[in-house]
């Protein structure tokens, strides 16, 4: 399990959870097999101190990373996220599961991810913004529009994008607004990329209830995280006459047999940075959420939520994975066995990418599309790659993720042998 020195044997680490994902893809890669070491360790990780003066005058040091797991297939691409628990190796998984999403979706880019340990919410704005511009020195040695485009993540957003986009073209002496993506769309950010990840949960999300026979009228819905992804997610739900019954974020678990009026909680949240004391919903201790009767579970907040024993307690036909590695490898195994399917993170949140891949091309050219026009494209990619999982599920009788990595490792691999080794 243990594929580089430093790292720690936990088996449900985020890392090993995706280095288990590709040992079950290997017997289905033919000859590329041989290359799959490839997957094994970030191309290049790099840690970097940022000492941050806070407002009262003292100093304080935060840890930040950024890493390139690959790059064979173009730039790296992938998000930022500030939270306290952030680790390299937590950064290695989320770059590593980047390089599978760009691949399974077809887009021309590597996998990269980037983070810093803090608690945004522990910081003024002009703290936040002091620590962001820092990081964006540090990791100005590896990022670029040509080498690796930063994006939003968990804590961060298109204000921090502004920020490391400005600083950036600072230290190069032009603007250069193609260097991260998810930017307000006045500094050359898409129309379309706030809510594409939610969006892509959701056409993705209706594309398997179609396939599943489940109709979404009525449907029971679970959703973990409401934030950015699982909030858009659930208001799209919701607006096809879906009832989203719970919500968790990190404050509370509500709870509401009749639906949660979905637009009033997004209203409460933006006012009160949290979802506790919303008053049209009761609240259950954080374990109940597993525990509810559902047909779609989403879940939308932090990596490894889905472990063994709650797959044995989840009562649901399908699960929208809007996190990025949600379900640990055992819990996968449970779940097929239990009959429900699990749409993975590579396609069923690859929405949020696709539209950055959309915004990356516009600065590129200066020409920027019509909000119609995003999303007729990024539907047309997400539900193409969804359609070819799919298909490649049933051809080799293996569940979603397997199929999906299937898809990916064979395009990461092919190019990493027509490419060769350098020198
Ligand atoms: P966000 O910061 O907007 O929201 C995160 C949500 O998770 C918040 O509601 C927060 O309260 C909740 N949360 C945090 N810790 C929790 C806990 N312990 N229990 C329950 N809820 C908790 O982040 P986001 O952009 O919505 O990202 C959510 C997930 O989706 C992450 O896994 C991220 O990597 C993934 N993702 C995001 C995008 C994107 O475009 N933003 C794209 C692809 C994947």
């Amino acid at each position: 399990m243990k594929t580089l020195s430093f790292l720690n044997d936990h088996k449900d680490s985020a890392w090993n959870i995706f280095i288990t994902q590709v040992e079950r893809v290997l017997p289905h890669l033919g000859e590329l097999e041989y290359w799959a070491n490839t997957l094994m360790r970030p191309k290049r990780a790099l840690i970097v101190d940022i000492p941050l003066e806070m407002d009262d005058g003292s100093v304080k040091h935060f840890e930040g990373y950024r890493v390139q797991h690959n790059l064979s297939r173009g730039p790296g691409k992938g998000g930022v996220r500030y939270h306290p628990d952030v680790t390299l190796e937590e950064v290695m998984a989320l770059s590593a599961w980047m390089t599978v999403k760009c691949a399974a979706l077809n887009l021309p880019f590597g996998g990269a991810k980037g983070g810093i340990r803090v608690n945004p919410a522990s910081l003024t704005t002009k703290e936040l913004e002091r620590l962001t511009r820092r990081y964006t020195s540090e990791i100005g040695l590896i990022i670029g529009p040509q080498q690796d485009i930063p994006a939003p993540d968990v804590g961060t957003n298109a204000q921090v994008m502004a920020w490391m986009m400005d600083t950036y073209s600072m230290n190069v002496g032009a603007t250069t607004t193609g260097v991260v993506t998810g930017k307000p769309v006045h500094l050359g950010g898409s129309l379309g990329r706030v809510k594409a990840t939610g969006r892509g949960v959701y056409v993705t999300g209706l594309r398997a209830a179609e396939r599943l026979g489940m109709s979404i009228h009525n449907a029971r819905i679970g959703v973990q995280g409401f934030g950015n992804v699982g909030s858009v997610a659930a208001q799209l739900f919701a607006s096809k006459g879906a009832k989203i019954i719970a919500v968790q974020d990190h404050s509370a678990t509500l709870v509401n047999e009749n639906g949660i009026d979905v637009d009033a909680l997004i209203a409460w949240q933006q006012r009160n940075g949290e979802i506790r004391g919303f008053s049209d919903a009761g609240q259950l201790e954080s374990e109940a959420f597993w525990t509810l009767s559902y047909e779609i579970v989403i879940p939308a907040a932090l990596e490894g939520q889905i472990t063994a024993a709650r797959a044995e307690q989840l009562s649901c036909q399908l699960i929208l994975e809007g996190a990025n590695g949600p379900t640990v490898p055992q819990a996968d195994d449970i779940l097929h066995e239990r009959g429900i399917t699990v749409l993975p993170d590579v396609i069923c949140n690859a929405g949020g990418v696709t539209v950055s891949y959309f915004e990356w091309v516009q600065d590129f050219s200066s020409f920027y599309w019509s909000e119609e026009e995003i999303y007729q494209k990024l539907d047309a990619i997400i539900l193409r790659a969804f359609d070819d999982v799919w298909q490649k599920s049933e051809q080799l009788g293996v569940p979603l993720r397997t199929a999906a990595y299937a898809i990916a490792c064979e395009r990461i691999l092919s190019a990493r042998v027509d490419r060769g080794i350098y020198p």
